[in-house]
């Protein structure tokens, strides 16, 4: 490991160690953070919990969420920097998931806007072909400010997991013709958006998943003058990621647009969760890594036992293993990347590399949160008592890695869902021909094959210690030097036009 590197930033760590060309428009996004946006970022985490303004003067209901003027400012930099409209306008997958990855160096909440609004793109641009389809588009692709937002809410009370069973609002036809949806979302970040993917049952569909369809439900309905077409109940008091509003909607026969055709949602769904998963996995390897930076400097400037706590090998060979894994992790969040840079265009039914990209991803999404939630405790612990105060910016870290750990689906969620991904597909096959993880771990590929053959009671309670291996033998093999120069550099046409066009 290189102190260098370490220190450099997220910029010096993507140039280095996975040897992407970064563009120069991006290292002046990191300078400007370092300037200017983690000191912005820090004092809207110490603010806390948003305020929300119901009603105007005249009492009329308008939601706004009050946030200091800073936090436009903050939001602003990263929509003007292109996170969405260079996808938008050239599909350029890669620009936008190293911003991401900048941005959730210093500030993880912070990328959520940015991930709900490529989200809330996806589909929209896929599927979307009614009525206001390229006024949609065209506010979510907005060049300069007031920046168009997208939101993704599904979650319900009784549970995020498990859709199927917990999504019971409701989709009707008004006047035989346009959608309208009835119901509430406890969870709803990025709330105050232009524009939300809202899943739903529409009247009369099956129950369980495959009766979940998609919408579009804009915050302000058609018509003159426009109506607020969703109501904010109250925003969630968080532990973490504080810079994205997350609130409870109550949607009143609001006016929707329905994605597609309704039997098809839950693929839909599948396809912008699995998008927001991989856009996780890459945002929390960058804030563990942030946290083992504070905590190298910190240890710099400690000095205990007569010399600095930096150069004690105790310290050095626990912050080594940290950054190894770190490293690891980056390795497979960028390999879910540019799978899904390959895969994004697809629709069911799916081809083999879509199975293999799920199965990245998954993996991705739980190992990744549980190697950068590791990574930020013990810094949190080499901070000794400093660290538990609010004061100093450490904490932090591990605040907001608990929640990225969490939303996206949970770690349980993303073991299941990949075991069944390998249940149903060949893949270990495929596995074995892709990456040489025999000579990171002999006994893995036996082991899983062994597993495969189980009943489920057998294999389920030793899931986690089996994926785990998975993740960090496949992450260990992308993270090769050689094996990374290829696949930073890519085959895929995304990549090329990445490296090409957008750097200036
Ligand atoms: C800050 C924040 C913002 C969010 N924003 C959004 C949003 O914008 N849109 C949206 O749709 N959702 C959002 N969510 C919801 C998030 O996706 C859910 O919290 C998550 O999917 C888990 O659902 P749950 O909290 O209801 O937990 P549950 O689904 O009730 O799960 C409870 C526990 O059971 C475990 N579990 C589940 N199944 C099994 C099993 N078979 N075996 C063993 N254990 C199991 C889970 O892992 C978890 O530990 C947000 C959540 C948070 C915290």
């Amino acid at each position: 490991m290189s102190e260098d590197i370490l220190l450099g930033g997220p910029v010096s760590f993507l140039r280095t160690e996975l040897g992407f060309s970064v563009p120069e428009r991006l290292l002046a996004y990191q300078a400007w953070w370092e300037a200017e946006g983690f000191s912005l970022s820090l004092a809207i985490d110490r603010g806390g919990t948003p305020h929300l303004q119901q009603y105007d003067a005249q009492g009329q209901r308008i939601d706004k969420v009050l946030y200091p003027p800073s936090y436009e400012y903050l939001l602003n930099e990263g929509y003007r920097a292109g996170v969405v409209y260079e996808v938008a306008e050239r599909h350029n997958w890669l620009f936008s998931m190293l911003l991401g990855f900048i941005t959730s160096y210093y500030d993880p909440g912070l990328a959520c806007p940015y991930t709900v609004s490529l989200a809330t793109w996806i589909p929209t641009y896929k599927y979307y072909h009614g009525p206001r389809r390229e006024e949609f588009l065209t506010v979510l692709a907005r060049r300069d400010p007031p920046f168009g937002q997208g939101a993704t809410w599904m979650t319900e009370i009784g549970g995020g997991s498990d859709l199927g069973t917990h999504v019971h609002t409701l989709a009707y036809r008004c006047n035989g013709k346009e959608w309208r949806l009835e119901g509430e979302k406890y969870f709803a970040s990025n709330v105050g958006a232009d524009l939300a993917v809202v899943a739903a049952r529409p009247q009369g569909a099956p129950p369980g998943p495959r009766g979940l369809a998609l919408f579009l439900v804009p915050r302000l309905s058609h018509g003159n003058p426009p109506q607020l077409n969703y109501f904010v109940r109250r925003l969630k008091p968080k532990i973490g990621t504080r810079s994205v509003p997350t609130g409870e909607i109550e949607l009143r026969h609001a006016e929707a647009y329905l994605i597609g055709e309704a039997e098809q949602g839950i693929y839909y769904l599948m396809e912008l969760l699995n998008f927001s998963r991989v856009a996780n996995a890459l945002g929390v390897v960058a804030h563990g890594l942030h946290a083992l930076a504070q905590a190298y400097r910190f240890a710099q400037g400690r000095r205990l036992f007569g010399r600095s706590l930096a150069e004690q090998p105790l310290f050095r060979h626990e912050l080594a293993q940290h950054y190894q894994r770190l490293r690891w992790a980056a390795g497979l969040a960028w390999l879910s990347a540019r799978g899904f840079e390959g895969v994004w265009l697809e629709r069911a039914p799916y081809s083999a590399d879509y199975a293999l990209f799920r199965l990245i991803t998954h993996l991705a999404k739980f190992w990744t949160a549980k190697v950068a939630l590791a990574a930020a405790q013990w810094s949190v612990e080499i901070w000794g008592g400093l660290g538990v105060l609010s004061e100093f910016p450490i904490e932090r870290f591990v605040r907001e890695l608990m929640v990225t750990d969490i939303w996206e689906g949970t770690r349980h969620r993303h073991l299941l869902d990949g075991w069944e991904v390998l249940q149903r597909y060949p893949l270990i096959e495929k596995l074995e021909s892709l990456w040489d993880l025999s000579a990171v771990d002999a006994s893995l590929l036996p082991d899983l094959k062994h597993a495969l053959r189980q009943p489920e009671e057998v294999v389920l309670p030793h899931l986690e210690s089996l994926l785990t291996r998975l993740a960090q033998a496949i992450g260990q093999s992308a993270a090769r030097p050689p094996a990374l120069g290829m696949w930073a550099h890519g085959s895929s046409s995304s990549s090329s036009s990445t490296s090409g066009g957008s750097n200036s």
